[in-house]
């Protein structure tokens, strides 16, 4: 039996890739039984034919996996924000690395569009940077524009599966354009709805990219924390993490508590205030949303 990883779903076939040949793979049966359905980014065993298909037979335990896009295995999401147009938002930005953070998977922070801004903008974006990096994320300022300066970003991609977020506008199909020019992603959003339309069914792939695997369509279109618990919170912002097993109650929501770890880091500028308002602002999103059924 082979084995190699699934690059494409579409039709009913599993384009599986091993060895850098492309096998078209169907699922047998078993799966149906299981209720596991392979996935884009599965690592798989299937075994093969002679007109170069084969039938997938075992499906490897997944790391992780994201409903929107259906991939599994994510090494990393790399969250597009702009400088400009749609301009910096530090709150959005908070969403999408609680959302990913929640799932345990890593997060880098990518700031595009930075040949447009203003010098102040700049400036404020410079410190925003510092300030994320400081907690311990990559941050990247960067321009799709700037085709010159991209080689520099290879080695986030060398290697790993990265499934690309952020607001539409932010310049997501610009960039993997500019890393991967013969991909020619439709950019813009009048061209993006008048082009594919909303019917049309979305297939995920995973494209090669400087060396690694991108998809092709960008994660979470939600951002909302419906699978995120209250308690869970706290360690999806890792500069708490680390604090709170020093505040005084056990199960400390950081909030109106005394003696609370994280307030003390905040008061003292060892946790930025922003960061923990937006924290608030979640906290309370979650302990006010209505419950599922
Ligand atoms: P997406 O919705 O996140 O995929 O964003 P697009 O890639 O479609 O880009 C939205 C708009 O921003 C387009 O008009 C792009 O030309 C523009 N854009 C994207 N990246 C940059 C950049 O680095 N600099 C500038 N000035 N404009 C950009
Ligand atoms: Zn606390």
């Amino acid at each position: 039996m082979a084995e190699g990883r699934i690059i494409k779903a579409l039709s009913g076939f599993y384009y599986v890739q091993a060895g850098g040949e492309v096998y078209q793979c169907r699922g047998r049966g078993v799966f149906r039984n299981r209720k596991v359905t392979p996935l884009v980014g599965d690592f798989v065993s299937f075994d093969e034919n002679d007109d170069g298909g084969g039938y997938i037979m075992n499906i490897k335990e997944r790391e992780n996996e994201l409903v929107r896009p259906p991939i599994a295995n994510i090494d990393q999401v790399i969250i597009i924000t702009s400088a400009v147009a749609p301009g910096f938002s530090s709150m959005l930005l908070d969403r999408f690395l609680v959302l990913i953070e929640n799932k345990e998977i890593t997060p880098v922070i990518f700031i595009t569009k930075m040949d447009a801004a203003k010098e102040q903008e700049k400036e404020e974006i410079r410190q925003y940077a510092e300030d994320y990096q400081g907690i311990g994320y990559d941050v990247e300022l960067l321009s799709a524009k700037d085709s010159q300066n991209l080689p520099v970003l290879d080695h986030y991609f060398q290697d790993k599966v990265t499934v690309f977020a952020g607001q539409s506008g932010v310049g997501k199909s610009s960039l993997l354009n500019a890393l991967h020019p013969s991909l020619l992603l439709e950019t813009g959003e009048i061209s993006k709805s008048l082009g594919r339309g909303r019917h049309t069914t979305r297939h995920v792939e995973l494209v090669t990219v400087r060396g690694g695997l991108v998809a092709d369509t960008p994660g979470f279109s939600a951002l909302e924390f419906a699978e995120v618990e209250e308690e869970e919170l706290a360690d999806c912002f890792p500069e708490m993490r680390e604090r709170k097993r020093l505040c005084k109650f056990r199960g400390c929501r950081h909030h109106k508590e005394p003696k609370c770890a994280v307030k003390e880091a905040v008061e003292t500028g060892e946790i930025k205030s922003y960061r923990y308002e937006h924290y608030l602002q979640f906290l309370e999103e979650i302990q006010t949303r209505k419950p599922r059924y």
